[in-house]
């Protein structure tokens, strides 16, 4: 066991179908783990800034989606394990310092705007009630909320990722600091507190960077805040919810 991804790229370049499948499900299985360990911290820590309603008790539903969730992740993982063996999967084992930083740029930056735009077809009536209707039956999130996708979702997403680094070659610290930086986001999302500091929507800067209260107002109103690491383009395309969503201010239940 090491931390070096060189090495663990070396060795997925070789490794059996079993033997991906098992480590591809602990390291899933961990990152679940984390999310819903750091996300139940920060509820604690912040738990007198809430920016959603607490969650309803939870149910059976929840739990088997979740799971089913953790699974496909798996799934993708050991995907792009076969493409990297195949060769159609380039990662980058050596590298200069700043090559992690430009690729945690670029794969945030194009996951961003192709997530902003899956996530507006999602909303599209024909679909959304099968796909992502789900996912929105949750108004108050709680961490868990971030695994309650439907299937398809969950393989829409991670076919996305697996093509975005087909396409582009990055590290393996840079993809693995993007994924950390996803769970991190996905994970604040559903929180239903708010970890930022109080200015942080106010200020020039820090406005452009999603907080836990923005995907609360998407779940309290989903034709509002579709972005996920940037609002810039709800900026963009006009779908910025015009004022800081609370559960004082009722929206449309979905
Ligand atoms: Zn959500
Ligand atoms: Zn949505």
């Amino acid at each position: 066991m090491t931390l070096d991804g060189a090495k663990w790229v070396e060795a997925f370049q070789t490794m059996s179908l079993s033997a991906t499948i098992a480590v591809a499900l602990a390291i899933n299985i961990a990152m679940f783990v984390v999310s819903l360990a750091g996300g139940h911290f920060l509820i604690h820590r912040y738990g007198n800034r809430r920016c959603a309603d607490p969650p309803p008790p939870l149910t059976g539903a929840e739990i088997v989606m979740s799971i089913i969730c953790v699974a496909l992740n798996s799934a993708v993982l050991v995907a792009g394990v076969a493409l990297l063996q195949h060769g159609w999967l380039r990662v980058i084992v050596e590298f200069p310092w700043w090559r992690p930083v430009v690729d945690v740029v670029v794969l945030t930056a194009a996951m961003d705007l192709a997530m902003y735009v899956l996530h507006r077809l999602a909303h599209w009536r024909r679909i959304y009630y099968w796909l992502h209707g789900p996912h929105h039956a949750h108004r108050h999130p709680r961490p868990l909320t971030l695994f309650v996708l439907h299937p398809a979702e969950v393989v829409g997403f991670g076919s996305l990722w697996l093509i975005v680094i087909c396409v582009y070659p990055a590290s393996w610290l840079g993809m693995t600091l993007y994924l950390a930086l996803n769970l991190a986001f996905g994970t604040i999302g559903h929180l239903g507190v708010e970890p930022y500091p109080e200015g942080w929507t106010r200020n020039r800067w820090t406005k452009w960077i999603s907080t836990s209260s923005f995907h609360a107002g998407h779940h309290l109103t989903p034709e509002h805040n579709f972005g996920f690491y940037t609002t810039v383009w709800d900026a963009i395309f006009g779908t910025m919810a015009p004022i800081d969503t609370t559960d004082s201010t009722d929206g449309h239940h979905v």
